[in-house]
């Protein structure tokens, strides 16, 4: 019987027999430890009722586990080398679908319409994602008008520490606000750069995403407002909030008047650190700042 895509035998014949060279442009560092591999797919909690969208297949290690648990699996491959050795690797699987497409570009929306037999079924996204692009990627699925059941991605460490941040330390920021906005974030495993060809310089995470259990206790007036004010908080991190927010909002002594009396009303010492503020601090300030015209 042959040996599973994700086993390091199987990888090297593959990546010899086809004359695949890794393209560190494109992100490709190929998981080949199959305990791993299925450790993804039970954080994902994958069953047959599940649609999957793969982003980044490879050669097809992970889409090979995620066909075997799931209904059907969609993968978008950017790089065109690898998608008739995918055609072929994957060929025992009638539940695959590989395109060769730039994720960032795709129209996720459409794709789940046109792709799945039943696009009504939960979809779920599980990659082990290329790092150079983990945040634009995750703003992409969080900002397209589809509602995830849960996407479960593998990344570097420190950004899954970003993801699962707590208030008050250094890794909490704008990234985890956008996140947390709309999903629950846990790291459900690390995984040693050892287990990747060729192997990165970074050590791993896989973070699973899940929707929010309860709604968000105040909505923000503009969500994009909200996230450009965030990121102006963040400007100077190692300054007072009372220095950011002036320079994001104003120095005028009446403006300093009106902001101080906001603080004051909203319990917030001007002179905490951006980063102890919990996202429904920010929500709170954005809408009391816009409804004081500032
Ligand atoms: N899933 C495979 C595995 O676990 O061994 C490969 C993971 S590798 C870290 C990332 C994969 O994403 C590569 O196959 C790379 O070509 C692909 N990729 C990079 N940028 C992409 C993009 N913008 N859209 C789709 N796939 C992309």
């Amino acid at each position: 019987k042959t040996p599973e895509i994700g086993s390091r035998t199987r990888t090297r014949a593959i990546m010899e027999k086809y004359g695949i060279h890794t393209k560190k442009g494109f992100g490709q560092n190929f998981l080949t430890d199959l305990n791993v591999l299925k450790n993804i797919v039970s954080a994902a909690e994958i069953s047959k009722d599940d649609n999957v969208i793969e982003i980044g297949p490879g050669i097809g290690a992970l889409t090979e586990q995620l066909a075997q648990a799931a209904g059907e699996v969609l993968a978008l491959e950017i790089d065109q080398d690898l998608i008739p050795v995918l055609a072929e690797v994957l060929a025992p699987y009638d539940n695959v679908t590989v395109l060769n497409q730039d994720v960032l570009q795709a129209n996720l929306p459409e794709l789940i319409k046109q792709q799945f037999a039943d696009p009504a079924k939960p979809v779920k996204v599980v990659a082990n994602l290329p790092y150079y692009i983990t945040s634009p990627i995750l703003m992409n699925l969080l900002a397209a008008p589809v509602d995830w059941a849960a996407i479960c991605v593998m990344m570097q460490k420190e950004v899954a520490q970003r993801l699962t941040a707590q208030p008050g330390t250094k890794q909490y920021g704008a990234l985890t606000l956008a996140i947390e906005y709309q999903m629950t974030a846990e790291i459900a495993f690390n995984v040693s750069r050892r287990v990747f060809v060729p192997a990165p310089n970074v050590d791993s995470a896989i973070v699973v995403l899940k929707p929010r259990a309860t709604p968000l206790a105040v909505e923000p007036f503009d969500k994009q407002k909200l996230f450009g004010f965030i990121r102006a908080c963040f400007a100077h991190r190692r300054k007072s909030l009372w220095n950011n927010l002036q320079a994001a909002v104003g120095k005028q002594p009446a403006v300093k008047e009106q902001l101080q009396a906001i603080l004051t009303q909203l319990a917030i010492s001007p002179q905490t650190r951006p980063e102890r503020l919990t996202l429904e601090q920010f929500i709170k300030l954005a809408n009391a700042l816009h409804a004081a015209q500032l």
